[in-house]
């Protein structure tokens, strides 16, 4: 076996990894217990990556239309329809919408191609939708976009403070870190409209409403400054801004009991959080989504900045205002300028900056303004000024918000082309050309992760069929259209040279980035890479932990306290009574194209569903683990129900992840509005009024298959639900519709399609039952199951029939029974999944062995020992059936 160090291709924790290739593309994946970001841990996500890396699903040859080509015609394809767009319409015809899975060295390659070749700024990456809000805090904050402290700084804090951040499911290491490092003096305060696993292990939750981040902040702003926390040396010396920010206080009462009135908490909550956070010094704040995909999200990033400028709690051990990047390279995209208001590496589009990094390209028509940001770019496709559009590693069709907008507007461009390493994707379906992309695994750079520290991605599988690298795909494309002596790479480490160099041209410490001591590295330094945070100025190799608290980058050398207001409340009314909040879920990430492979992952949450608080619940006549139809003024979703107290009411939350390839109907992004953050562009998928109404089918089924596609056919048969959750041998398809004429159209789709196969049909009509299986050989291919809701045996009880090699008599029983031989009951969901430890055998550990604690559950059933991931899940099943168990 050989080993390698990378990184994990999900979020923006970045931790170290060691994968072993076993043979094939079977490998073992270890955490990094050298990485300084992880220590060696792991979550839930990089535990299953070796489910992720098959050929499933794989793109493997360039194609024009649905005919797989050369890479030379798939190359001259697209150099000719870019050249031939931009000659006839101008070079702001022409759009790149990037991604946060992209090295630096593929980001910087495009980027330099759209801004100094091509000469538009079109080009913006998904990150938009994930941290733009807190590069235009850090910037109006900083004066430059820095991460002032560093991960060490969550460990040594006396009080963390995660706003807008599950964290535990949605950077588990980090949040472990925080965990294992909590005593009786570290306090963990949650400010969260819902009570996530996050707030499992918190000292303090603060489930404000939505929208009132400001006015808390602001709140606890004017009780530092009354309260005499204020640093008022360092205030002087180091930051700007106090003044403005005393008439916009002025202007609302700032008494606790105020606050907490506007923001829905109780008084005495707010006043002892208040008091915390005064009387602490080493205070964290960390941010995330829940502050960033706002309407007002950079006022909320500055919000919180304010109060650590005014107490001088930053940039000291234990003390700052910290961002958590969603995704694995998000920082790199900021560094290299993926993002269409930047110009590159931190440079903006003034004079000098121009000027600077036209001569640094030698790039004959650099873009000289900012260019669309990602949700305009998609609205000047719509409207036909954006004529080509090239997407990179990313699915707009899905992550964006509108989705049916940003489907027509892909669906009317005259050329789209899409990199990616998936075949089937939402986005893939409109391309025009489609690029085989290499997948993690297969590609060699580096990434940034939220604490500035660039690693190492490299690679251990070769890429399968004609897959290739993305930076060398644009470099291809550019050589092509004319500018080969600018795009003449050799290797990821010529592009990284050369990023490197470009941050320190003409830098002299004017500009934070700058990590222009790596530009001399050789390919063999590159190669063997440790992990640094920038700053890496020239003269050094090794990296910067904390930035220095005294200098910053407006013009004096300062930092700003931004005067913010709190914006108005978000309105329900009339026909859309609900806010709909969206995020992520601990298994999966972002649209399921490779965790989605992964039938460990899918065991946690196998449906796209929306939470509902019981109060709410009984308003709207919707039952728990039923199915309920919401709208929008945008569209409509279908999804299960979970009702759960740990939301509040007159919220519902949603998941992200689910997209029209795997799913009838659950794409959250279909009924959120394109409302955006007016500094940031980053749009708000917080807040969307909605109405809910329960849905009651007519039948409930499960198609059990090998075909991972057979979503077409049902969607073609117009079944009402379906999703596709992957299962040891294949995939089942959870189905519910609301007549009868669809389940016979379904029989008789599969039936065609498999012709010669053995058929075992099974039908009981006075009980609605039907079950027919088709057989090859020996083997079961397909199976489907309905009954009227309610009548079905347990998915998982009948699943394992896809996995078995021979389907002997014992099984055609229990399909038409549905019940296993030993009786076997549903396990329920899988809680942990490292060691697939399921709800059931969670509880029959409390009820009937005794265990009291998350240790005890952990060393009768291993759960909750690796990663750690589910250890929020595991205290709270404890503290549920302790309860129980007391009554
Ligand atoms: Fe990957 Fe999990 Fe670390 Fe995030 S926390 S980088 S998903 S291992």
């Amino acid at each position: 076996m050989s080993t390698t160090c990378t990184t994990c291709p999900y979020c923006g924790v970045g931790c170290g990894l060691e994968i072993s290739v076993r043979e094939g593309r079977a490998i073992e994946v270890a955490g990094d217990a050298a990485h300084p970001a992880n220590r060696g841990r792991m979550c839930s996500k990089s535990a299953a990556l070796a489910d992720t890396v098959g050929l499933e699903g794989r793109l493997l040859a360039p194609r024009i239309g649905r005919r797989p080509v050369p890479w030379d015609e798939a190359l001259e394809a697209v150099a000719r329809g870019l050249a031939r767009t931009i000659a006839e319409h101008g070079p702001d015809a022409v759009a790149f919408y990037v991604s946060g899975q992209l090295l630096t060295e593929d980001y910087y390659v495009a980027n330099k191609l759209m801004k100094g070749f091509i000469g538009a700024a079109n080009i913006d990456t998904n990150s938009r939708l994930c941290m733009a809000s807190t590069v235009a805090g850090h910037k109006r904050a900083f004066g430059a976009d820095i991460v002032p402290g560093c991960y060490e700084d969550l460990e040594q804090a006396e009080l963390v403070v995660l706003i807008g951040a599950n964290s535990a499911w949605c950077h588990p290491v980090l949040y472990q870190r925080i965990i294992a490092a909590r005593g009786p003096d570290k306090r963990l305060v949650v400010i969260d409209p819902r009570r996530t696993a996050t707030c499992d292990e918190a000292d303090m939750h603060l489930p404000l409403r939505p929208g009132t981040d400001v006015r808390l902040m602001n709140g606890l702003f004017a009780h530092l400054l009354e309260t005499g926390h204020a640093d008022e040396a360092f205030a002087a010396r180091a930051t700007d801004g106090l003044s403005a920010m005393r008439p916009i206080l002025a202007a609302q009462d700032q008494s606790i009991a105020a606050v907490a009135a506007d923001c829905g908490l109780d008084e005495g909550l707010v006043a002892a959080f208040f008091t915390l956070f005064g009387q602490t010094e080493k205070v964290v704040t960390l941010f995330s989504q829940g502050v960033n995909q706002s309407a007002c999200g950079t006022d909320k990033v500055n919000a919180i900045i304010n109060c650590h400028l005014l107490t001088g709690r930053i940039g000291r051990p234990g003390m700052g205002p910290f961002s958590l990047t969603g995704q694995p390279n998000a920082m790199g995209g900021r560094e290299v300028g993926g993002l269409a208001n930047q110009l590159a590496a931190h440079m903006g589009f003034e004079a000098d900056s121009l000027s600077r990094v036209a001569r640094f390209w030698k790039a004959p028509r650099l873009a000289a303004r900012p260019g669309l940001k990602a949700v305009d770019m998609f609205d000047a496709v719509l409207d036909g000024r954006i004529k080509a559009i090239w997407i990179m590693g990313t699915n707009p069709a899905v992550s964006l918000p509108d989705s049916g907008r940003v489907r027509r507007a892909l669906d009317a461009c005259p050329l789209v082309i899409v990199s990616d390493c998936m075949e089937t994707t939402d986005t893939t379906a409109f391309a025009h050309i489609l690029l085989p992309a290499a997948a993690w695994g297969e590609k060699s750079g580096t990434v940034t992760n939220s604490e500035r520290r660039i690693s190492r991605q490299r690679a251990f599988l070769a890429p399968p069929g004609q897959a290739r690298a993305d930076w060398r795909i644009i470099a291809d494309v550019a050589c092509r259209m004319g500018f080969a002596s600018a795009f003449s790479y050799r290797t990821a480490a010529d592009v990284f040279r050369e990023h490197a160099a470009l941050s320190g041209f003409e830098n002299g410490g004017r500009r934070a980035f700058d990590i222009s001591g790596l530009a001399g590295i050789s390919d063999a330094e590159y190669d063997a890479f440790p992990p640094v945070q920038w700053p890496v100025p020239p003269g050094r190799r090794e990296g910067t932990p904390r930035l220095p608290r005294h200098r910053y980058f407006h013009p004096r050398g300062t930092a700003a306290m931004v005067g913010v207001a709190p914006p108005p409340l978000p309105a329900t009314a009339g026909r859309y009574p609900m806010l709909l909040n969206t995020g992520r879920i601990r298994d999966q990430w972002h649209s399921m194209t490779r965790t989605g492979l992964s039938p460990r992952l899918a065991a946690h949450l196998a449906e796209p569903f929306v939470e509902v608080h019981p109060d709410d619940a009984r308003t709207f006549k919707l039952e728990d683990t039923g199915l309920a139809r919401m709208e929008s003024a945008r569209g409509t979703a279908l999804l299960r129900v979970g009702v759960t107290d740990r939301q509040r009411k007159g919220l519902l939350f949603a998941p992200i992840h689910w997209s029209d390839d795997n799913a009838a109907s659950a794409l959250a992004g279909r009924l959120i509005g394109a409302i955006c953050d007016p500094v940031s562009g980053q749009p708000a998928f917080k807040q969307t009024p909605v109405a809910i109404a329960p849905y009651r089918p007519a039948w409930v089924g499960y198609l059990f298959s090998r075909e991972r596609t057979l979503g077409r056919l049902l969607r073609r048969n117009r079944v009402d639900y379906w999703v596709r959750i992957p299962m040891a041998g294949g995939y089942a398809y959870e189905l519910a519709d609301g007549t009868a004429r669809s389940v016979r159209a379904v029989f008789s789709a599969l039936a065609a399609a498999a012709p010669g196969a053995e058929v075992i049909d099974f039908h009981d009509p006075a009980r609605g039952r039907h079950r027919w299986a088709m057989l090859h050989g020996h083997a079961l291919t397909h199976c489907l199951m309905t009954a009227p809701p309610g009548g079905l045996p347990a998915r998982e009880t009948v699943a394992g029939l896809l996995d078995e090699q021979y389907f002997d008599v014992d099984n055609r029983l229990l399909l038409l029974s549905g019940c296993t031989n030993d009786g076997q009951e549903d396990k329920g969901p899988l809680i942990c999944s490292c060691f697939g430890v399921s709800l059931g055998a969670i509880v029959d550990a409390i009820a009937g062995s005794g265990a009291r604690s998350v240790e005890d559950i952990g060393a009768m059933l291993k759960a909750g020992t690796n990663c750690g991931s589910c250890r929020p899940e595991l205290k709270s099943i404890l503290e549920r059936e302790m309860e129980e168990v007391a009554a």
